[in-house]
């Protein structure tokens, strides 16, 4: 985990406090859903105002890397993510695309929170609160209500890839089935789920779990008893090492979905009487809390109530809505004023214009890099293909995207090795381009950066014309995620104009058989000169014709690695290399003499 997040955490813990996990990139609005965006932005803004989290004490995730979402969602369904109607159907409503990726982006973030979370209770002993999390009905190769990544399961999947190897209790009291959590540790005896719902939503063969359907209209006394009898025998049973808490407020009798009867006295007695099995004196298990459902205006007093009672140990009771929304307000206005003066460039929580923007319906719709790709979809390509394995490799612990869409005619992907974007290790500028081989779709590629910021130069070590620092090694592996784009988007090929003779050399064609064949005597003229000194004699235009003595320059042309049948035939088939092998016998070049005077100047 990289300095700045485990800075976060160490800022925020103090004796014996509660530690909050929040984004403002949690709050999300869904189609025509009852999920309340501002829920936790409430249950935040109420225990600010009541002095019992500072907003400085509280960490703020990442999103979880890709690394740890693969350890539990296979690929398949995370490349389905990139579709709209995936997305709807898990959600149940129509989406706009804006919507849809927002959506995706929102639950990446809550289940870096609760990965978050989960690192800071199991590294301290204490009680950390996700507020967010709880998407318990994703499984690993489908979402369903409302569940796209399943963030308990991503978060247990971590602490076991750390090395956490105490039995895991998940207590899932969201008035839903914790289905998907169940599945995805139905073969892991080590974990396990324990779930009071409504109904059932899978069947359960699991090696370890509590399924507990309680059917409908269920009261504070029904509830109560079901947890009161089967939890400690549970726990006595299973002995966790650590419990996460999906402490579910759709149970609650004023729940736009849920269909029971529980007052609020229920609620706070259900959450008071979780934390006590899990933090009972002499046995305090480390506990992360995730919100889970809760639908409706009101469903932010629940975890409000609760949040309050466990910071403070007493009940203090959350104001109207209205005022609430009024003091957040207030809040939200006092942070800005204040940020647009000075905002620490790595503060722990601070709001930017782009954080209140994301709060403001109509917002325009993301772009999408070459009309396909989220940002999302790119770096899941970079993972797939061990790009992002092999940045880490080399010391670049968090491997960060950006897209960039100013430019006017091409798009941008920078890749760099830390979250704060200082160390630039890629850059690449391209487009889909119709223009230049008629009746057929290139990806034009503009500009391509690859360079180590943590290198220099040694003496004597030649440098390409305008890199900074020397390469990365990876130049094979983005060439090949670069075809692999062309394939998936259905583009014939790869094309760019090389600046210079070492990048043409690596593996591709130019369009123009006579300009192939220029490359080619050159090469041959060249041949038992190492790259870097064979490059620098066509730059310095040591390279001449065998005939006349003639300057041969470097002329650019565009060159292509063909991916579709028509492009390889185009630039490999029988008429090219005909044409090829003609201009190839007129052609012979030399390295000037050292004796003979350059006839260009
Ligand atoms: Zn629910």
């Amino acid at each position: 985990m990289g300095r700045w997040v485990w800075g976060a955490i160490r800022r925020s813990l103090r004796p014996s406090g509660l530690v909050l996990v929040y984004d403002p990139g949690y709050a999300v609005r869904v189609g025509t859903s009852p999920i309340d965006p501002l829920r936790a932005e409430m249950v935040l803004a109420f225990l600010v105002d009541q002095g019992l989290v500072r907003r400085r004490d509280m960490a703020r995730p990442l999103a979880a890397s890709l690394r740890n979402i693969r350890r539990v969602h296979t690929d398949r369904y995370l490349e389905s993510l990139e579709r709209r109607e995936v997305l709807e159907q898990i959600v149940g409503t129509p989406l706009t695309d804006a919507e849809a990726e927002g959506l995706v982006q929102s639950q990446r973030l809550a289940a870096g929170g609760t990965v978050l979370a989960s690192a800071i209770a199991a590294r301290t002993g204490q009680v950390a609160v996700n507020l967010g999390g709880g998407f318990h009905h994703a499984a690993s190769n489908r979402g369903m209500g409302f569940c796209a990544l399943n963030d308990i399961g991503i978060a247990i999947a971590r602490l076991r890839a750390r090395g956490f190897s105490a039995p895991i209790l998940v207590v899932d009291l969201d008035i839903h089935d914790g289905n998907g959590t169940r599945l995805l540790f139905e073969e892991d005896p080590s974990v396990h789920t324990f779930t009071i719902h409504n109904q059932d939503w899978s069947p359960s063969e699991a090696a370890s779990a509590t399924v507990m359907p309680l059917g409908t209209a269920v009261s504070d006394a029904t509830y109560l008893t079901a947890l009161r009898t089967a939890l400690p025998e549970v726990m006595g049973r299973i002995r966790p090492g650590f419990v996460i808490y999906v402490a579910g407020a759709d149970p609650a009798t004023d729940d736009m979905l849920g269909d029971w009867n529980i007052t609020a006295a229920g609620m706070l007695a259900r959450d008071q009487f979780v934390v006590e099995q899990v933090r009972r004196k002499g046995a305090e298990i480390p506990l992360t809390i995730v919100l889970g459902g809760g639908y409706g205006g009101n469903a932010w007093r629940y975890t409000a109530r609760f949040l309050g009672w466990l910071a403070l140990g007493r009940v203090v009771e959350p104001p109207t809505n209205a005022e609430m929304l009024l003091r957040r307000a207030e809040e939200l206005h006092r942070l800005l004023r204040e940020g647009a003066r000075r905002l620490p460039p790595a503060s722990d929580w601070a709001f930017t214009p782009e954080d209140v923007a994301a709060f403001m319906p109509g917002a325009a719709a993301p772009r999408r890099l070459l009309g396909r790709y989220t940002s999302q979809g790119i770096e899941l390509l970079l993972e797939r293909l061990g790009v992002l394995g092999q940045v880490r490799a080399l010391g670049f612990s968090l491997p960060t995207l950006e897209l960039d869409f100013h430019l006017p005619d091409s798009d941008c992907v920078r890749l760099y090795g830390d979250a704060a974007k200082t160390e630039l290790l890629m850059e690449v500028r391209f487009r889909r381009d119709q223009s230049r081989l008629p009746g057929m779709e290139v990806l034009y590629l503009e500009w391509l950066l690859l360079q180590n910021p943590r290198r220099e130069f040694s003496r004597g070590q030649q440098s390409i014309p305008g890199q900074k620092h020397p390469g990365l090694g990876l130049l094979r592996d983005v060439t090949a995620w670069l075809v692999v784009l062309c394939g998936e988007l259905g583009l014939d090929g790869l094309m760019y104009v090389p600046a210079g003779y070492f990048v043409a050399t690596f593996g591709s064609r130019f369009i123009d058989p006579v300009r192939q064949a220029q490359l080619e005597a050159m090469r041959r003229a060249l041949a038992g000169l190492r790259l870097v000194e064979a490059s620098r004699a066509v730059e310095e235009r040591r390279v001449v014709d065998a005939a006349t003595g003639a300057t041969v320059p470097w002329e650019p042309a565009p060159m292509v690695i063909p991916v579709s049948p028509r492009l390889r035939e185009r630039v490999e088939g029988p008429e090219y290399e005909a044409a090829l092998e003609a201009a190839l016998s007129s052609l012979s070049y030399r390295l000037r003499l050292p004796s003979e005077t350059n006839a260009d100047a």
